[in-house]
């Protein structure tokens, strides 16, 4: 059986394995290694996943969904239809279907998965991804953290010596900043941080609503596909703007014709304030590890908002630090869970890679100060895993006979506004206050599970408590009811998928067009759909390739991203 590493991301997920000593992406049926994260229904309650799926953000709202990697963790559920959904119930469904992709092109079954989550993912949050993977009948033995991953493959990749770098991985919908120390063959991840709602999409969204601001358009009066469309062709335009110096947006609603043309310098302005938010996770992870800028070499670029040149200036002028970029910065955290797949299968040529990894938030108990119940940290943020720590409580109150010890996650001072993993209780003789004390140890280790062990020195009393791998929240009647009622949903065949795509595709396309180009795709369509029912592989090859190569030009004629010529563009609009 094969193992597979998994970079199951907020915008897009990915799929590698190791393989004859070396990392080795998997395609999925598309011929692509970016699958997104877009979960939704069809009509007939078949489950679609990846392009196909996006292709129907803008044309069936309410049947699709994406970004639920920010909803993991909590209770919040997403309908599509009829039907709610958990964030790990829709992650399970990207999870199925890269395990068939991985399936398909190594031809053989695979159960087990290394996956990469954000550092500072909190146990409800991580555990929630090992659910996923639990319904998407993979087995997962250890999560690893995302900047982890991408320092292992680039360490491996390049071969580079002692070093100290900054791992920037700027996504789609977060920013995960991490200190990293490369010596001899030992990576450590010395403090994370991050920006849980900083990414590219918060971008596209500037630039849409610029796009409004500029052919007087309220943004907010925009119905939900619009929003959607629109969105679409900025994020399409600020990829552009990452290879060419000006685009032009176009946008057409309700039989109007709106543009706006995009240069550099004018995407610079849209984005310093978005930029800007960059700097405080940066300054953070230093302070916390007692660094500065001055004692790292340089900065490792990851994610796909790295593509953009103006990313890369800003950091060099804001850090004044050389960064380096591979060109697959939004593959090198895949690439990093392919290389731990490969150590986990043992491979001989991985053995000497040794990794450290720190516990990205506070760990604690909460005790009584003068009155006022707060928190005491026993494994701080950014502690170096494992890491096991040992302190000594007294009781608080004259003749208590039991002491309870509250297990806490978080940086707040307020054990209440921090999350509550557990609590344990232990009995102490009655005696006067402060007189009984136990002896509290915390141990957390690289597989993220906490160790809590109280004890009781005279008595001998023993209480002990592991907690994570597994949230009480279900019974085990209750999760094979749940496993049962996702297997039933069916998800579309993988053999089905480019059909599905070119489909999709033509429809939203068909929804946003008018008046002949609209009557054209309607054609198109059609005979599409005539050649798909024909049984007739020749006829399917030859209304794909012809459907494909008209849907590529409609979408060419959209964006118009070919570099303009500004007085030219300035006087085709007045005509
Ligand atoms: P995540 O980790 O959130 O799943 P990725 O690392 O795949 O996301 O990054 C996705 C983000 O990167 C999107 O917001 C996308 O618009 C942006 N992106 C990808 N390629 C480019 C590019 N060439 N230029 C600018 N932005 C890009
Ligand atoms: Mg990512």
């Amino acid at each position: 059986m094969a193992i597979i590493g998994i970079d199951l991301g907020t915008t897009n997920s990915l799929c590698c394995t190791w393989q004859d000593g070396r990392t080795v992406l998997i395609p999925n049926t598309l011929e692509e290694y970016l699958t997104p994260s877009v979960v939704g229904l069809d009509e007939n309650g078949t489950v679609l996943v990846g392009a196909v799926a996006r292709e129907r953000l803008a044309t069936h709202p309410q049947w699709t969904t994406h970004n639920f990697k920010r909803l993991m963790g909590t209770s919040a559920t997403t309908a599509l239809g009829e039907r709610e959904f958990l964030a790990e119930d829709l992650s399970a469904f990207i999870l199925r279907r890269l395990r068939e992709d991985a399936e398909r092109f190594l031809r053989q079954p695979v159960d087990e998965a290394i996956i990469s989550v954000p550092a500072y993912f909190n146990d409800d949050q991580r555990c929630a991804t090992r659910d996923a993977a639990r319904l998407a009948g993979l087995h997962v033995e250890r999560l690893v953290n995302e900047p982890s991953a991408a320092a292992l493959y680039y360490r491996q990749s390049s071969g580079s010596g002692d070093q100290s770098f900054l791992v920037f991985d700027f996504g789609g919908g977060t920013l995960d900043v991490s200190l990293v120390d490369c010596f001899e063959n030992v990576i450590e991840i010395l403090a994370v941080a991050g920006d849980n709602h900083l990414g590219g999409t918060d971008l596209d969204r500037l630039i849409a609503e610029h796009f409004c601001e500029h052919n007087a358009l309220n943004w907010e009066a925009l119905s939900p596909a619009g929003k959607a469309l629109l969105l679409q062709i900025a994020e399409g335009a600020k990829k552009a703007l990452s290879t060419q110096d000006k685009v032009v947006m176009s946008l057409r609603q309700d039989n109007r014709f709106y543009s706006l043309a995009l240069d550099q310098q004018q995407l610079a302005h849209i984005a310093i304030p978005w930029l800007e938010r960059c700097a405080a996770p940066i300054e953070r992870v230093l302070r916390d590890a007692g660094r500065s800028y001055e004692d790292i070499d340089d900065i490792l670029l990851v994610g796909g908002s790295c593509n953009m040149p103006l990313v890369q200036k800003y950091l060099r002028y804001r850090c004044q630090k050389p960064i380096r970029f591979t060109g697959r910065a939004d593959m090198l955290v895949a690439l990093g869970t392919g290389v731990y797949a490969g150590v986990k299968s043992r491979e001989e040529d991985l053995q000497e890679v040794m990794m450290t990894d720190v516990c990205p938030f506070t760990l604690g108990t909460a005790v009584d100060s003068s009155g006022e119940v707060v928190m005491f940290p026993m494994i701080e943020r950014n502690s170096i895993l494992p890491s096991s720590v040992e302190h000594r409580f007294c009781t608080t109150q004259s003749f208590q006979t039991i002491i309870e010890m509250g297990v806490y996650q978080g940086e707040d001072h307020s054990p209440q506004n921090n999350l509550q993993l557990g609590k344990v209780m232990i009995r102490v003789p009655p005696a006067p206050a402060g007189e009984e004390s136990v002896l509290v140890r915390f141990t957390y280790d690289i597989n993220g599970i906490l160790l809590v062990d109280v004890r009781h020195e005279e008595t001998d009393a023993h209480e002990q408590l592991v907690l994570l791998g597994k949230r009480v929240q279900f019974s085990d009647e209750q999760w094979e009811q749940r496993q049962r009622e996702l297997e039933a949903l069916r998800i579309n065949p993988l053999e089905q998928e480019e059909n599905r795509l070119l489909l999709s595709w033509g429809e939203r396309l068909y929804q946003e067009a008018v008046g002949e180009a609209r009557r054209e795709l309607g054609i198109v369509l059609e005979n599409l759909n005539q050649a798909l029912a024909s049984q007739n592989a020749h006829r399917i090859s030859r209304g794909r390739r012809d459907a494909k190569e008209y849907f590529q030009s409609v979408e060419d004629r959209r964006f118009a991203f070919e570099e303009i010529d500004p007085e030219e563009f300035l006087l085709s609009e007045e005509s």
